[in-house]
């Protein structure tokens, strides 16, 4: 969405209504705001993944819906942890998703003067002090959920003392570690975060932004709030884990002359089946090298899932569909695959890929012979056109569309059998060549001339159609079979080790694959359908005359399912 442009407010359609646009929708007509203000507040120690692009799609989609506008700010208060290379990903990855915050971009570390100052506005009002205890015994008088905690010895120290250890802190004078500065609030609230939280910490280490400005910095519950204020954000929308941190947020914004009142409000996050969405395991599988990266496709980052081939549209879709709510759960991976699959059958070309080759000749059609024959891009889109597709003598079909003595069930190529090729001819299966180690190498077919095109005039159906391509124009190529990255639906549970869980079969890599002459021309950041294989995506990794596909996701697989049946004892086909 374009914030600048000026819209008039829409009232959100209702499938997309959710507690959290009544509030916002309330709030416009009780008049308490006439902008809406949102924002999408990523710590750039890491890449945004699946859970982040709902809290996206819901920042910016309020700012959308109710002509308001969303902030993108980078929470960057920890320069250890942060980078570069992270900030641009993330930038990027929102960009690619659909929304645009124009001129919106901030950082909280444009605001470390500020919050400087306020910090010691908050010392200057008794509200503040510098702490010399340590991280553990900070820890230790903080007391549990059942104890109250203690008072620091240091906690009645003089304004004046107080304000000058701070500026010692900034100046550089103390080591990490050595002392903190706290709010002094209540040592005894029954809600931990009020107890005296740590407001800055002394870090000796450059900022990505800031560089050796500062050897000081805010933590996250200091920082954010106020930068909301900052900004004007109206509503501050965040994960159920910072509920019992409202108080202190607005204990904050309370206590400090900030020049707005926003409004935090909690949302469960997305935890998703068959993966994880935690920045620091993520780190982990890059790190001790369980995957290609970041960007690996089968990693739930929303640059994984690009190069995967799914596409942004069909994660927005998602996105909607799983709405917002307040109670934690598990959604099923299967879910995200059904809004892409919607997305990509409407929008992906289709191809023919063979990924498993196995030889045919067709002893009776005319060596030398090459006929174009016309497929369509999209059945699901007359719009989408034609394409042609080379037919000659010798064609590689799907091995497993062959069988040298059938299943019950099984339709598809047999000795004596007929079958359609798409969009070409039936062709009938006569013998079948071995190599000495007893493996099908060469099936001798013959065709039906009169069946150009795909039909009979004699109305005779085969009951399977295969995919195909000509021996002399396919183009090689290396195909990634990509499935879910953990084969446990909840990574980790039950005391396991989540490492344990991964899924050894999650990357399938085949090179001897082939694929239509026009995939030669296929760009990164297409993806088409494979007919009958499913869906397949260029990776950036192709290089020169050989491409490389990632599948995106398969079709829906029947044949498994009428595998699955048959064994229940059902009846099925596919064609
Ligand atoms: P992680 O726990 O994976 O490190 P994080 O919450 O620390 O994630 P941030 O960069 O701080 O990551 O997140 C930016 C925004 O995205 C926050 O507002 C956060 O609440 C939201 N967010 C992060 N993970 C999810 C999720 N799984 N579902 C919904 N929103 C999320
Ligand atoms: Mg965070």
């Amino acid at each position: 969405m374009s914030i600048d442009r000026a819209s008039p407010p829409l009232s959100p359609a209702p499938e997309r209504a959710d507690f959290i646009r009544e509030i916002v929708a309330a709030d416009l007509r009780a008049g308490k705001h006439t902008t809406i203000v949102t924002r999408f507040p990523p710590e750039p120690n890491g890449y945004l993944h699946i859970g982040h692009a709902k809290s996206i799609c819901l920042n910016f989609g309020i700012a959308r819906d109710f002509g308001g506008r969303c902030h993108l700010r980078f929470d960057d208060t920890n320069p250890l942890r942060e980078e570069q290379e992270y900030i641009d990903a993330i930038e990027r990855d929102v960009r690619w998703l659909g929304f645009d915050w124009g001129e919106h971009l901030y950082h909280a570390s444009d605001y470390f003067e500020q919050l400087y100052d306020w910090a010691v506005h908050l010392i200057r009002t008794g509200r503040a002090y510098v702490d010399d205890l340590s991280a553990d015994q900070i820890r230790e008088y903080r007391g549990t959920l059942t104890e109250p905690g203690r008072d620091s010895p240091w906690r009645g120290r003089s304004v004046d003392e107080n304000v000058d250890l701070f500026a010692r802190m900034r100046a550089g004078e103390f080591e990490n570690g050595a002392r903190v500065l706290r709010a002094r609030i209540d040592m005894a609230s029954p809600n931990i975060n009020l107890r005296d939280p740590v407001l800055y910490r002394i870090v000796h280490a450059a900022h990505p932004r800031t560089g050796d400005a500062w050897c000081i910095y805010p933590t996250y519950d200091y920082a954010h709030g106020q930068s909301d204020a900052i900004e004007g954000v109206t509503h501050s929308l965040c994960t159920l884990e910072f509920e019992a941190h409202r108080p202190l947020y607005d204990w904050l914004i309370d206590n400090l002359p900030v020049p707005s009142r926003p409004r935090q409000i909690e949302f469960a996050r997305l935890n998703l089946s068959h993966t994880v969405l935690s920045k620091r395991i993520l780190l982990r599988l890059v790190d001790e090298g369980h995957v290609r990266g970041w960007d690996d496709p089968r990693m739930p980052t929303l640059a994984g899932l690009r190069r995967r081939g799914l596409p942004a549209e069909g994660i927005r879709d998602f996105a909607t569909m799983i709405g917002v709510a307040k109670a934690d759960s598990v959604v099923e991976i299967g879910q995200l695959e059904y809004a892409v699959r919607a997305v990509l059958n409407r929008t992906a070309p289709r191809r023919f890929g063979v990924l498993d080759p196995l030889k045919v000749v067709i002893d009776d059609y005319p060596e030398g012979l090459v006929e174009e024959m016309v497929v369509p891009n999209n059945p699901e889109d007359a719009a989408a056109g034609t394409r042609t597709v080379p037919f000659i003598r010798e064609l590689w079909i799907e091995r497993d569309d062959f069988m040298e003595e059938p299943a019950a069930k099984f339709f598809r190529l047999a000795p004596g059998r007929e079958v359609r090729l798409r969009g070409a001819y039936f062709v009938t299966c006569g013998d079948v060549v071995k190599d000495d180690a007893g493996r099908v190498i060469e099936l001798r077919c013959t065709y039906d001339p009169s069946t150009r095109g795909g039909d009979a005039s004699d109305g005779r159906r085969p009951k399977a159609t295969l995919h195909w391509l000509s021996v002399a124009h396919a183009v090689p190529a290396e195909v990634r079979l990509y499935d879910h990255l953990f084969s446990a639906p909840y990574p980790g549970s039950g005391g396991r080790d989540l490492f344990a869980d991964l899924n050894p079969a999650s990357e399938v890599v085949l090179r001897g694959s082939f694929v239509e002459p026009s995939l030669a021309a296929a760009e990164v950041g297409q993806t088409f359908q494979f007919e009958r294989l499913g869906y397949f995506a260029l990776d950036p990794d192709s290089i020169g005359g050989r491409p490389i596909f990632n599948r995106s996701l398969t079709l829906k697989d029947t044949w498994a399912k009428v595998q699955a049946k048959e064994q229940a004892g059902g009846t099925s086909d596919r064609a």
